[in-house]
């Protein structure tokens, strides 16, 4: 039976940012159940970076991860995953509360009207986020698994975890075909599949709820697009950016409980989104280019979950990142390999304490 020091189950964001993380230092696998990494949640991300998302403990990983993500180490990636655009939360009465620590600034309708032109009336003022970009999520993905396999670690596809029991100090994992790997730690990255992991583990769910959101490529009647910033709803019933000179994303912001699954986009959704938008810009809707949809897995208190489970031994949970987790992983994999390999933090994540994403946080 072939034998690691850590198998880490999901090859998504969250499962190859780890594994890049403690790529050298660990003979490492990832499972992934898929024919291919990055299949889920990671490969349908809206692929933006926004400070203010997620409360003011996320924005603590999210601003740890800037520096990465516009200017990795030249061993890690030869350019930037970053494309500056900027945010406006536009309201028609209420601007958003955002951390004190992310910049940000007022503006009013006049100026509004200028950075979107066709903007309807009711919308009068927004808060602009300038710090707001594009992450390249491919290209950050794809680097991650690429360090992690260039310091020795293995990735095995349609490889799916079917039960995990521990035996003699270490785990034997058994996978659906019926092959057998040993491990000293198991980590769950499994994302929207987390509890079911945990279960097929021996372990304790801990109430991982996947939650679906509908993405629509729309082409409009209008151009220069590409470099709109994002608009966003401050109380948060849709968002949109240019994807190309005209057409754009568009979410009506849904968040639908649903089983793991292979999401897909309701046909509902799709119209929620475009009558939300109708009532935001005067800009015709010539078709809906595509649409798609994801999971985004949430603990009950919305804040992802990184450390060993309190009960059953070395197995990591590594799970919960709900709409931030390709903004968060360069922080979140560092401080989470430092918890997982039992060792002092490094400096990019010094300032953050790890405790409050235990998982103890939800045991009890
Ligand atoms: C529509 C949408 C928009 C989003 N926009 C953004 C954004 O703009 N910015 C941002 O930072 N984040 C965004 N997110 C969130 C982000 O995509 C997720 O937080 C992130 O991708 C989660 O990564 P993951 O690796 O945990 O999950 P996944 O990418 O889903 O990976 C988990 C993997 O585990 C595998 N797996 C499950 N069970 C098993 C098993 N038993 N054995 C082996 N493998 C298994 C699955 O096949 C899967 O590939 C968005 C998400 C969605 C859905």
């Amino acid at each position: 039976m072939t034998e690691f020091d850590v198998i880490i189950v999901g090859g998504g964001i969250a499962g190859a940012s780890i594994g890049a993380e403690i790529s050298g230092r660990r003979r490492t696998l990832i499972l992934e159940a898929e024919h291919q990494c990055g299949y889920h949640a990671t490969g349908r991300s809206a692929a933006f970076y926004l400070e203010s998302y997620g409360g003011s403990e996320v924005a603590k990983l999210t601003l740890a991860s800037r520096d990465f993500l516009a200017n990795p180490p030249k061993e890690f990636s030869q350019s930037t995953f970053l494309r500056i655009r900027g945010d406006l939360h536009i309201t028609r009465d209420v601007l958003p509360q955002v951390p004190s620590s992310i910049e940000t600034r007022i503006v009013e309708r006049a100026e509004l009207e200028r950075l979107i032109p066709g903007l309807r009336p009711a919308w009068r003022r927004a808060l602009f986020e300038p710090g707001c970009a594009d992450i390249d999520v491919a290209g950050l993905h794809s680097a991650y698994l690429g360090h992690f396999r260039r310091n020795g670690g293995l990735v095995q596809t349609a490889a799916k975890l079917a039960r995990a029991v521990r035996k003699d100090g270490a785990w034997v994992i058994t996978l659906e075909d019926g092959s057998a790997l040993k491990s000293s730690i198991l980590v769950n990255a499994a994302g929207a599949w987390a509890d079911r992991v945990a279960v097929a583990s021996g372990a304790k769910p801990l109430g991982i709820a996947p939650m679906r959101r509908t993405m629509v490529q729309l082409r409009v009647g209008r151009s220069g697009l590409k470099d709109l910033p994002l608009v966003d709803d401050a109380q948060g019933t849709f968002y949109f950016k240019g994807e190309s000179d005209n057409s754009l994303w568009l979410t009506p912001h849904d968040e639908i409980p649903s089983e793991p699954c292979d999401a897909q986009p309701e046909e509902f959704d799709v119209a929620l989104a475009i009558d939300r938008f109708q009532k935001v810009v005067d800009w015709p809707i010539e078709r809906v280019e595509r649409s798609w949809a994801g999971l985004r897995s949430f603990a009950p208190d919305r804040l992802p979950v990184y450390g060993f489970d309190t009960s059953v031994p070395r197995f990591f949970w590594c799970v919960g990142q709900g709409g931030f987790g390709i903004q968060t992983s360069p922080a979140a994999a560092k401080m989470a390999g430092a918890v997982l390999l039992e060792e002092d933090a490094s400096p990019m994540v010094a300032h953050i304490d790890p405790q409050v994403f235990s998982p103890a946080r939800l045991v009890g």
